[in-house]
């Protein structure tokens, strides 16, 4: 069953898929059943993956709307994040959790803001998701950046201690990521401390690269490099690095990013909002080149929807390639097995197969405007998820064997909630002196 959809019966064990058995009917397991759920109208997925997020900038929707990434993230989203306090970035975790695992999203790749990782670390644990999470890493940076910027010194024993916490917690749900946040932000005697140190060696490098072209310059009159070639020559990082975007990538760059087994994850949504450009993720694929898919976050798309996203690679796909070039199925492991393989967690996660986490998504086509046409001889099940899907289809998420989401129970806000994270958002405009 993995990979080709099919009928059949799904056993769960503790946080473990048990045994996967097809067939209309399916054949009884020979194992013993304590509880049956009967899903034979759903569609059930494995729990989708997002290999790129900001929680940390949840409550920021909607508020740098207009401007390039340069633009975005001087006038706005630094003088934000600037201004986060615990409180607020706790709210800002739980708002973007709690819509993540509403769209079936069960693993994500995050990067924070370059305090209070704790408060994001500990709401994550407490509301189910798995996931990578680290601050974002600032040492060096024009005006509108200084208040986010930390020693590297200062950052690494932050690092240290958070590694120490929490790396591995809640059964290994919970991981840790090293984030420099981009090339022109981190020095180079702190990029190559974080590659090369031994007690960060099993962590994965989260960063964002080659977004913008007036970025792939900046990055190339400080270090004499586009940023592929500057990451690939960092010693310790092979194979380590996950480069959120990859927009403007020479035939040299997707070289590099393959002989350091450097993996991209494609923004469609935030890439075309702030007009960075498309990026050409069939080519990447060819090359060899693991491509991962992620929302970017709530101030730069302005959704968390895993089946946004998917829809819009299949557009940017057909749009430079031709129309044949878009099969569904492709563009839906970027969201499960190839997600899985950016974070290298493919013998976890990313497929229905005994012995994986449980992490799945329980999909009710009947919730769609059109469920007439779902899946049917016309129609196949990966073109309806990725070109008519979205997250209202669904029912349930699940992960480690656990019910994190249930449509009728838990609506994605209560008002005591609501009125939390307007608070919040007007506490963070004062303080980052927008009201
Ligand atoms: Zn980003």
């Amino acid at each position: 069953m993995e990979g080709a959809p099919a009928r059949g019966d799904l056993y769960l064990e503790g946080d473990r898929i048990a045994a996967v058995v097809p067939g209309d009917p399916a054949p009884p397991w020979a194992g013993r059943v304590e509880r049956e759920i009967d899903a034979a109208s759903y569609w059930i997925l494995p729990g989708l993956i997002q290999t790129h997020l900001h929680l940390c900038q949840t409550l920021f929707r909607g508020v740098a709307e207009g401007r390039d990434l340069c633009r975005w993230l001087q006038e706005v989203i630094w003088p934000w994040e600037a201004a986060l306090e615990p409180e607020t970035i706790a709210l800002a975790a739980e708002a973007g959790i709690r819509e993540l695992l509403a769209g079936g999203t069960t693993t994500i790749l995050d990067m924070g803001s370059t305090r209070h990782t704790e408060v994001i670390l500990e709401t994550a644990a407490r509301l189910g998701i798995r996931g990578f999470f680290g601050p974002a890493l600032m040492d060096r940076g024009p005006e509108p950046a200084r208040p986010l910027l930390r020693p590297g010194e200062e950052s690494l024993r932050e690092l240290g201690e958070l590694a120490r916490r929490w790396e591995g917690a809640e059964n290994g749900r919970i991981r840790l990521a090293l984030c420099p946040r981009f090339v022109p932000s981190v020095s180079d005697g702190l990029w190559r401390e974080l590659a090369s140190s031994t007690e960060f060696a099993g962590l994965p490098i989260h960063t964002h690269g080659s977004e913008t072209q007036e970025e792939v310059r900046e990055v190339e009159r400080l270090t004499g490099k586009t940023p592929p070639a500057y990451l690939a020559g960092l010693d310790g990082a092979q194979g380590r690095i996950k480069m959120a975007h990859g927009v403007w990538l020479s035939a040299e760059d997707r070289n590099h990013l393959h002989r350091a087994g450097t993996a991209v994850v494609h923004c469609p949504g935030s890439n075309l909002k702030l007009a960075s450009g498309l990026a050409d993720v069939r080519t990447l694929r060819r090359e060899g080149i693991t491509v991962g898919l992620g929302a970017d976050g709530a101030a730069c798309n302005n959704r968390l929807d895993a089946f946004s996203e998917l829809r819009l690679a299949g557009y940017i796909q057909g749009l430079l390639h031709g129309p044949e070039s878009v099969s569904a199925a492709e563009i839906l492991r970027l969201v499960t097995l190839e997600g899985a393989r950016v974070l290298g967690l493919e013998d976890q996660i990313g497929s229905l197969k005994a012995g994986k986490c449980a992490d799945l998504v329980l999909l009710d086509p009947h919730l769609s405007d059109n469920p007439w046409a779902a899946g049917d001889g016309w129609e196949s099940p990966e073109a309806f998820l990725v070109f008519a899907g979205g997250r209202e289809l669904v029912r349930e998420t699940w992960i480690a064997g656990r019910p994190v989401y249930r449509r009728e129970a838990n609506d994605l806000v209560d008002e005591a909630q609501d009125r939390n994270y307007r608070a919040a958002r007007r506490r963070l405009a004062e303080r980052a002196g927008y009201a």
